[in-house]
């Protein structure tokens, strides 16, 4: 199995072949077909599985295969991926950013614990994805300074943790901005009573992927 045979497209392939991956996980393998094919995702995958490209790689086809308008001189965001920490928000970022080296689009990366006046520039000019912690992204929607209104696709990576970091309020009030048409991916380590909670409300008939470590 290639990365090209999943259906990727070649500047997403290059990019891959300079990480130095060969062939795809198994996450990947399942993931990056059901993200491409458009429907919701609910995969069970912990750290190391390489589950961080399992939804990056589609993510970053679908937006590279539609056209971007500005909107009022902005770029619209049209993924927004919620991580718990800064760390892994970062992490996810970069990985962002790397596979999509050869595609013209853009990411930043936000969380709580910085200077919030350079976050509020990076969104005015916008950005085609977004990284975010729950907390500080509700911050910006607070004062009015993140538009959420052409969001996509959504990822909730490491839903389990942000959960037991006590952010599923956050959560939800995020949910409750954004368009209601969209895909939803929704990435766990754990399936307690409260992510199925949240996977019930959240997704619509998603694919079910889980992998062993
Ligand atoms: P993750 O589970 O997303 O945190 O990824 C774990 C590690 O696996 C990261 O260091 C990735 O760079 C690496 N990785 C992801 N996909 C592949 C792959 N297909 N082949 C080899 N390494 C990979």
């Amino acid at each position: 199995m290639s990365f090209s045979a999943l259906g990727l497209s070649d500047e997403i392939v290059r990019a891959v072949s300079e990480q130095g991956y060969t062939s795809p996980t198994p996450i990947q393998a399942q993931a990056v077909p059901a993200v491409l094919s458009g429907g919701d995702l609910l995969a069970g995958a912990q750290t190391g599985t390489g589950k961080t490209a399992g939804f990056t790689l589609p993510l970053l086809q679908r937006l590279s295969a539609a056209p971007r308008h500005k909107v009022n001189g902005q770029i619209p965001i049209r993924a927004l991926i919620l991580a718990p920490t800064r760390e892994l928000a970062a992490q996810v970022e970069e990985s962002v950013r790397q596979y999509g080296k050869y595609l013209p689009l853009t990411s930043a990366c936000i969380f709580g614990g910085v200077g919030i006046n350079p976050q509020i520039a990076l969104l005015k000019r916008g950005v085609d994805i977004l990284v975010a912690t729950p907390g500080r992204l509700l911050d910006h929607m607070q004062q009015g300074t993140v538009n959420l209104h052409h969001i996509q696709i959504l990822v909730l990576d490491e839903a389990d943790r942000m959960l037991d970091m006590g952010f599923i309020r956050d959560i939800r009030k995020v949910l409750a901005a954004l368009p209601p048409k969209r895909q939803n991916l929704l990435f766990s380590a754990t399936f307690a009573d409260e992510i199925k909670k949240l996977a019930d409300s959240l997704l619509s008939n998603p694919a079910l992927i889980e992998v062993a470590r």
